[in-house]
């Protein structure tokens, strides 16, 4: 099955007693047994949820994956994985990572022995510089945020198979229709379901992808022993959202090719970063392992000022000024003051995230209007 049949059928059945055609919110703790262990499969809502279940098998699906495993955010699905391991075990990670997977593992993992090294992800000789006989694991995001810099999926497995590491990928940026991991080696795909693939800035949830029998039964054991499970409510809008994922993808990448195109030529625009420009460093690469280049774009302007990088932002109609990203509508954000205001300047600054760098979310709108809100915007300044 193609992408777009797979997003609507995929894990998904008509209800056994009714027909009904979605699949219903199950919305029940346990589940009634005919006598001691003599049940239909389903104990406990922790453990299992029928609209859980048909959700991960179509998780799985999307990623070309055997087991998919819910959580209750993509925080929440990283720390399963990190709980893999055991204190004195190390990972490498990305140094332009997402700003609460950062803070997830120094400021909670490192209390419990487990040790992080921040490399740069461009040259895997940085990579094998660190490890060492207790690595376990390769934490990998791509495109990264908000500097959108692509990370080679291939070399990473190359590396991480030659030391018999996992390589777990953070996948919510690009979303399971414009890169599949599993298919360039990668052990596990982690995704904020709370991003594209619910898709409608109305739920938070997590999700994890493997394609190992045994990862996933330990996965499975951590995701109900620690029971950051999501609730039924919010498997089937997540559910029912990835059904136009494949649909909104494609207009998110064709606006974002149309608002990065408009950034580029904007006299006071200094900088623009979208993968899909033929002289951003990592475009091969991009083109190698992902369908499309997706909506996400970071911009600089003329002068490096804050003052009107507030000014853009506050002048928007339709871009709205808030944390997230892959909804249906436009956002804006500025990582110097919300994401990132955590990370010393000088240190924001070495990777080109100056003050007045505004990222964009490009929604599903119509890119006309998306581009007269921009030009309004910046004629402010
Ligand atoms: C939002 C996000 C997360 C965290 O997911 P939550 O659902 O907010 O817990 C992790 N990684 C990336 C790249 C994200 O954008």
């Amino acid at each position: 099955m193609k992408f777009g049949t797979k997003a609507i059928h995929a894990g998904v059945e008509p209800d056994a007693t009714t027909g009904a055609i979605m699949t219903p919110i199950y919305q029940t703790s346990t589940y009634v047994q005919r006598s001691p262990g003599d049940h239909k499969g389903y104990e406990y809502s922790r453990t299992h949820n029928p609209t859980r279940t048909a959700l991960q098998q179509n998780l799985a699906a999307l990623e070309n994956g055997k087991h998919g495993i819910c959580f209750s955010s993509g925080l929440g699905a990283i720390d399963a994985v990190v709980k893999l391991f055991n204190p004195g075990d190390e990972i490498i990670s990305t140094n332009d990572l997402y700003g609460g997977t950062y803070r997830l593992f120094t400021k909670v993992f490192e209390r419990y022995g487990i040790k992080f090294h921040f490399v740069s992800m461009n040259d895997t000789k940085e990579i094998e510089a660190k490890i060492n006989a207790n690595t376990k694991m390769i934490w990998v995001e791509t495109p990264t945020n908000p500097m959108m810099n692509i990370i080679d999926l291939k070399a990473m497995a190359e590396v991480s198979k030659a030391h018999n590491l996992i390589l777990a990928v953070d996948n919510t940026f690009a979303s399971p229709y414009l890169q599949n991991p599993l298919d360039f080696g990668a052990d596990i795909v982690m995704h904020s379901v709370t991003k594209y693939l619910g898709g409608h800035s109305d739920v938070v949830m997590g999700a994890l992808v493997v394609n190992d029998d045994e990862l996933a039964s330990q996965l499975v054991f951590i995701q109900n022993a620690c029971g950051a499970t999501p609730g039924p409510q919010d498997c089937f809008l997540v559910l029912r959202g990835i059904k136009t994922l494949h649909l909104r993808m494609e207009r998110h990448s064709q606006n974002g090719k149309t608002i990065a195109a408009f950034l580029k030529n904007h006299p006071k625009v200094e900088k623009v970063y979208w993968p899909g420009f033929e002289d951003h460093p990592n475009h091969e690469v991009a083109k190698s392992q992902m369908r499309d280049f997706g909506g996400m774009i970071s911009f600089t302007l003329k002068g490096n000022r804050l003052e009107d990088a507030k000014t853009v932002m506050e002048n928007f109609e339709l871009f709205a000024l808030a944390e997230s990203l892959g909804g249906v509508e436009s956002l804006c954000g500025h990582p110097a003051s919300m994401t990132h205001a955590s990370i010393p300047k000088a240190e924001r600054e070495k990777v080109g995230l100056v003050d007045s760098l505004i990222r964009l979310s490009v929604g599903v709108e119509d890119a006309d209007d998306l581009k007269n809100d921009l030009a309004t915007a910046l004629s402010k300044i």
